[in-house]
């Protein structure tokens, strides 16, 4: 006699053919973001397939966010399984659809979803069509294995994580898709590696700081005011106190890799002076004094940290040196943010994964958190949803490299567990 969970794990290991197809298929649908192509032949594709088993299928426009035209629109979709026990709750698996660019140093074709040695190599292999696949699969098997299961199956392929997110998730959980009274769990297939939960992310505060400066003839630069001159005295300022001062903030987050459990700031550009001279321009630059320069920071901040404090430490630093410097004078200009989001580890969903992991690969899983942010902001902020985290195969560090490539065992065993961690959270009785 075999049990239900043994009948379960059959059911995905029978797919495996069909898994490595599934993943290949989705790896042969160029979706380039930016600027974003083929949207809508992958929500096609996929809706299709799972229209056939059963699932109610909606495909929506993000009509007029960013990118989206009549050219490039941004196409997602959801589609629903209602299991037939009744009751129950909601279990949905969010991907994205987008890939990045292919990039120089490819050895295989990056579009032609090559299987060898176990390994199918292509852009978005990793990142994440594999993940996107072993849901597929999971949900699947285990539809078919307990068609009498309480409540919902939810697998959504969403646009532009790689640019934000605001043509896919954002957009979708302002719809309310991902409102707590719809969508209970959600699992985001992204490549952490199978035996690891990714229960969140760090935050994120871009802003671009201007120094300021007056314009002169470059042979009597004192008669104006370099402003290169006054962003280098505040990368200097950086260097003696900033950067010391972030290095020391301490995170109790498990945020991997390890130098990322301390705050961060990157110099993303500098910009100063003459514009560079459009390619095919053979003069020389014009003698100017800059009277402007922009820096852009990119600064990555830790759950402990209060989003106010992360700006006042820059901008006290800034007054330091309008202050202390002479004619130092700037202006700061907020571009983008996003507050740190973490799960609790005792939080159902993720608590059920850990079981599903442990009985799959035979040791417990290791929580960790994502120094970069992905969709779960929005599901978070937007959705105001928490039971959320990123559990999926594909090893992270491949992500957005030449020769991306996802294992297919790995993908089997994150099947595996997602489809357990289904039986354990819409089998139960009601
Ligand atoms: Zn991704």
């Amino acid at each position: 006699m075999t049990n239900p969970e043994q009948k379960l794990l059959a059911a995905i290991k029978t797919r495996r053919d069909d898994l490595v197809a599934l993943c290949q298929d989705l790896i042969r649908i160029p979706t380039l973001n930016p600027p974003g192509r083929h949207y809508l032949d992958i929500c096609e594709y996929l809706g299709q397939r799972l229209k056939r088993q059963g699932f109610a299928i909606e495909l929506i426009r993000a009509h007029g966010t960013p990118g989206d035209s009549d050219k490039y629109p941004r196409w997602n979709m959801i589609a629903r399984h209602q299991g037939s026990g009744g009751g129950g709750e909601c279990v949905h698996f969010n991907s994205h659809h987008d890939v990045v660019e292919v990039g120089n140093g490819w050895n295989f074709d990056p579009f032609a979803a090559t299987l060898k040695d176990g390994r199918i190599y292509g852009r978005g292999a990793c990142d994440m069509k594999g993940g996107l696949a072993a849901s597929v699969i999971a949900a699947e098997a285990f539809i078919e294995t307990f068609p009498e299961y309480h409540g919902r199956v939810e697998i959504s392929a969403t646009a532009d994580e790689e640019t934000g997110g605001f043509g896919g998730v954002a957009y979708l959980a302002e719809q309310g898709h991902f409102h707590p009274d719809r969508v209970q769990h959600v699992i985001i297939p992204e490549p952490l590696n199978k035996d690891r939960i990714c229960l969140g992310h760090r935050g994120v505060w871009w802003a671009e700081i201007e120094t300021k400066g007056r314009i002169a003839h470059g042979s009597m630069p004192f008669l104006g005011d370099c402003a290169i001159r006054h962003m280098g005295a505040l990368i200097a300022e950086m260097e003696s106190s900033l950067f010391p001062l972030l290095a020391a903030k301490r995170t109790k987050m498990p945020v991997v890799p390890e130098g990322a459990k301390q705050s961060t700031l990157n110099i993303n550009s500098i910009h100063g002076g003459e514009a560079e001279p459009e390619s095919g321009y053979t003069g020389l630059p014009a003698p100017c004094v800059p009277d402007r320069c922009r820096m852009i920071i990119d600064r990555r901040y830790l759950i402990e940290e209060d989003p106010h404090e992360v700006k006042a430490e820059v901008i006290a630093m800034l007054d330091h040196l309008r202050n202390t410097r002479p004619d130092f004078d700037y202006e700061i200009r907020d571009l983008h943010q996003v507050i740190p989001s973490m799960t609790r580890q005792d939080a159902p969903v993720v608590a059920t994964v850990a079981r599903a992991i442990t009985k799959v690969l035979g040791r417990g899983p290791e929580y960790v958190v994502s120094p970069g942010t992905y969709d779960q902001k929005h599901i978070d902020r937007i959705g105001r949803l928490k039971n959320c985290i990123a559990y999926g195969p594909g090893i992270l560090d491949l992500a957005h490299q030449p020769d991306e490539w996802v294992g297919v065992d790995d993908m089997l065993d994150s099947a595996r567990v997602m489809a357990l961690a289904l039986q354990e959270l819409l089998t139960r009785p009601a």
